[in-house]
């Protein structure tokens, strides 16, 4: 199989990584990547929001089937663009898609199908949206409702920092994305991700995983796209997990369906675990970045046939085998992020650190000559694998000590709620 996969993060960098490893494979590419990907694939240069260049470069590379990364790409509908010229194609339809970009379209669909989530309200103008929050009080949570790069969510903790929430998102912070805000009740518990393959039909549970938001240690700082993360996430028992899946994941697989617009992908389930059971927070169409890389260190199983049959319909009878052993991984970020930073630092000390427990999946990095320079906010993901997440994070961080970068930075605290746990 020739194989296309489209992004250029660490999450593509880790999901070429593993389909590197399929037997089933003839040539891998990734587009447009990074300075890792090309370690494992050749690299395209390509604008992936041209979805005609996309297609153009898939046909003169003669591929067989492409996997989107992306959740951009996955609402803008690449993935029905690529099918609709006979390539199969990893990337729900663009309708599907909205279970990401549209809050309330989520929200509509868990009313519909009795889908545990949060109590909520959307308005389209200030005043409403105002009149709203002073009926309700703090804690409080305003969204914008569309794709805000996990940025436009405020959980306000006063009734003034929800107001200028609010008042943030009608005045154009967010763009288009801010035209209406969603405004939800305030759930108390801890967070988990749930990652489950859906070809339509059949759903196959892949695993759990928990990742840190926050840009500091103790979860302090500014949101980011995400800090570091490991995999499986023990705080969610068997029976939260039972529930998650019949109450959650499974009326959102069959609403769809019902709805004539099956969902084809990855569910990535943010769940709540609230004293009342799991509750929806929000749902991802795609896999999760940095969750991705912590998923295919543990990932047994050959990746490539289970995207696969996730895209033609055809998971019934598909299982997927993990290592016995926790993965966590810490990412490595440009000083200033996720506010603005520099580009072109250069990374040394990466040689000879990839081992079998320890892999350095790259994000925002490119190559010149010889050198490794930094390239974006979010630039290492140091993973490794553990038989505890206190092991897994003493070794993650011993790779992290050997690189040479001093204008990165990375919480040195990823893990510590299992490890608190553990101990
Ligand atoms: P979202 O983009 O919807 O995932 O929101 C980003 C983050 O805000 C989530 O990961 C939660 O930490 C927090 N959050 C979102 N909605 C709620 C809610 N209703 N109650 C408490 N926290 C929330």
């Amino acid at each position: 199989m020739r194989v296309l996969v489209i992004g250029s993060g660490g999450r593509e960098h880790a999901l070429a990584w593993k389909i590197a490893q399929s037997p089933l494979l003839t040539k891998l590419y990734v587009a447009p990547g990074n300075g890792g990907t090309e370690n494992v694939a050749e690299n395209l240069d390509l604008d992936i929001t041209d979805h005609a260049a996309v297609i153009a470069a898939a046909k003169a590379h003669d591929i067989d089937f492409v996997v989107v990364g992306p959740d951009a790409q996955v609402v803008a509908g690449l993935g029905d663009d690529i099918r609709a010229t006979g390539i199969t194609c990893f990337c729900p339809s663009r309708q599907a898609g909205q279970l990401e970009g549209s809050k309330s379209f989520t929200k509509a669909l868990c009313d519909e199908f009795d889908i545990p989530t949060a109590a909520y309200a959307r308005f389209e103008d200030e005043a409403s949206a105002l009149a709203y929050i002073y009926t309700q009080g703090a804690p409080i949570v305003i969204k914008a409702d569309g794709l805000a790069a996990g940025k436009g969510v405020t959980v306000a903790m006063s009734v003034e920092e929800a107001e200028e929430a609010v008042i943030d998102c009608f005045s154009g912070a967010f763009g288009d994305s801010g035209a209406a805000v969603v405004i939800e009740e305030f759930m108390e518990g801890e967070e988990v991700s749930l990652f489950v393959l859906c070809d339509g039909e059949t759903l196959l549970p892949l695993t759990t995983a928990q990742d840190h938001k926050r840009a500091f240690d103790g979860d302090l700082g500014p949101n980011t796209g995400g800090m570091g993360a490991y995999s499986p996430a023990p705080v969610m028992t068997r029976e939260q997990y039972d529930f998650a899946m019949a109450k959650i994941v499974e009326p959102t697989a069959r609403g769809l369906a019902q709805r004539g617009t099956p969902y084809q992908g990855v569910f990535y389930a943010g769940l709540m675990l609230t004293e009342e059971g799991p509750k929806l927070v929000e749902y991802n169409a795609r896999f999760g970045d940095p969750e991705c890389q912590v998923m295919m260190m543990r990932m047994e199983s050959d990746l490539l046939p289970l995207l696969h049959a996730t895209a033609t319909g055809t998971l019934k009878g598909h299982e997927v085998h993990w290592k016995d052993a926790y993965a966590l991984t810490v990412i490595m970020a440009t000083q200033g992020y996720p506010g603005s930073y520099g580009k072109g630092s250069e990374i040394r000390g990466l040689e000879g650190l990839d081992s079998d427990t320890l892999t350095v999946f790259h994000a925002g990095t490119m190559r010149d000559g010889n050198r490794l320079l930094a390239n974006g906010g979010r630039v290492l993901n140091v993973t490794a694998l553990g038989v505890s997440v206190k092991e897994a994070q003493a070794r993650a961080y011993r790779g992290v000590d050997a690189v040479d970068w001093p204008e990165g930075f990375s919480r040195r605290d990823i893990g510590w709620r299992e490890i608190a746990r553990e101990s």
